[in-house]
């Protein structure tokens, strides 16, 4: 039973409204803290259902304390895919080195986590679906601020009032734009373009990585258990990245078709599996650069405001942390003092992070026939030595305390 006191804190203090736009990673962490926060939450995500399975991700270094004070980190220890061993081959598909897939990330072994994305997602559900409204299928069509708030249309029909909204849509994201115009000023292409989808397990690989190489081009297949599909992953060097393609399947498959029409070893099958199947995922290799991260009433988290790349590994542990630096933020403060704190103690953490990118794509898809020679040199050498320390960047920020830990 509400009690008399409750009543009158409730009646004094309203609580504060905020929706958040995409319930990815960095959507429903946001949606957790917020509602620890006391805000009256509610999450809209453009598909209609939350996607299972998937490629696996990285949780490392202040990302694991995030997913601790959670209260999933066991859950997502349990979800641990361990995988052990990753192949490099040449362009005959003969071996060049064999090594543990550490030695090339910088993950620390039995303390990082790699885990289905779809893993994380249902955790993260399950832990605020209870408590926060979610609407599916549905997306904002247009924002208007003014000095009680922010009133929200939604594609779907009908309009509501916001003290906050968080753009937490992607790289691609669509409330980035409203804020302030077209993806391409933000967008730091890094060369290459890659799709992946999942095919049968057909070549007996287990908790591990193959990958093979030519100059500018790199196909994979990573097995995450013993029987489950495999993540096929072709990835190709583009001169410019392809706008025209990101909404359109047809010329996403038609662009990795031409980039990979000769190629040798699987990769004949692995474009078949990708003719024949219904979930590929295609975009460019880029980061998000954005010289701030609010405006307003609106602040974005995740890869719409700092997207690093799949080459640093890192999207989903900074889509974690920022999502609990911008609740924290916004703990004693208002959305104007908030924010502004919001990106003065993460911004450092993020770019620290994003300059990581160097590093995973000159090893993993060197684009002319002598930096491959070079890298395959030095991939022999690594087989010889211990997997390397964890990179400072990972935990480059210490959590502030703002309420109790579950
Ligand atoms: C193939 C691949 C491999 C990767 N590997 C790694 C890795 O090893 N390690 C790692 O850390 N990271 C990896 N990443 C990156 C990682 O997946 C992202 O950085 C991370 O998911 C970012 O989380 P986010 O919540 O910001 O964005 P997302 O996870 O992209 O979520 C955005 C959500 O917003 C929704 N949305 C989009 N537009 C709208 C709209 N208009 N309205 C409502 N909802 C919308 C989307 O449907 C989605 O659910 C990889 C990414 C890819 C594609």
């Amino acid at each position: 039973m509400t009690s008399a006191h409750q009543l009158k804190h409730s009646r004094a203090v309203p609580r504060r409204k905020a929706l958040i736009s995409g319930a990815g990673v960095a959507g429903p962490a946001l949606a957790f803290w917020l509602n620890r926060l006391g805000f009256e939450v509610t999450v809209v995500e453009k598909a209609p259902a939350l996607r299972s399975g998937g490629y696996p991700v990285d949780l490392r270094g202040t990302a694991l304390e995030v997913v601790r004070r959670m209260g999933i980190l066991p859950r997502l220890r349990d979800a641990h895919i361990d995988l052990r061993r990753l192949t490099f081959l040449a362009a005959d598909g003969g071996e060049v080195a064999s090594v543990h897939p550490h030695s090339v990330t910088g993950g620390v072994a039995g303390h990082d986590l790699e885990v289905r994305r779809g893993d994380l997602s249902d955790a993260l559900h399950a832990a605020v679906r209870d408590d926060v409204e979610f609407l599916s299928n549905d997306a904002i069509a247009t924002l208007d601020e003014h000095d009680h708030g922010i009133d929200v249309a939604f594609r779907g029909g009908g309009t509501r009032r916001f003290d906050v909204v968080f753009g937490a849509d992607g790289l691609h994201s669509h409330t980035r734009r409203m804020l302030w115009g077209p993806e391409e000023q933000f967008h730091r292409y890094l060369g290459y373009c890659f799709a992946v989808f999942t095919m049968p397990n057909t070549f007996g690989l287990s908790h591990e990585t193959v990958m093979w190489n030519t100059p500018g081009r790199a196909a994979a297949l990573y097995a995450v258990g013993d029987h489950d599909d495999v993540h096929a992953f072709l990835n190709f060097a583009h001169p410019h990245p392809p706008f025209g393609a990101f909404p359109d399947p047809r010329a996403q498959r038609a662009l990795v078709e031409s980039a990979f029409a000769d190629a040798g070893w699987e990769v004949p099958g692995m474009l078949a599996a990708m003719r024949d199947g219904n979930d590929l995922f295609f975009d460019a290799v880029s980061q998000i650069r954005t010289p701030r991260w609010s405006d307003g009433r609106v602040a974005l988290v995740g890869d719409a405001a700092w997207a690093p790349s799949f080459l640093t590994g890192q999207g989903t542990s900074l889509a974690l942390v920022g999502a609990y630096m911008l609740a924290a933020s916004l703990a004693d403060r208002d959305h104007s003092s908030g924010f502004a704190a919001y990106e003065l103690d993460t911004r450092g953490f993020v770019t620290a992070n994003q300059a990581l990118v160097g590093k995973g794509g000159a090893t993993l898809f060197p684009t002319t026939a002598q930096a491959l020679e070079e890298r395959n040199a030095r991939l022999r050498e690594l087989t010889s030595i211990p997997p390397t320390k964890a990179r400072p960047a990972h935990s480059a920020l210490v959590l502030p305390d703002f309420m109790p830990v579950v």
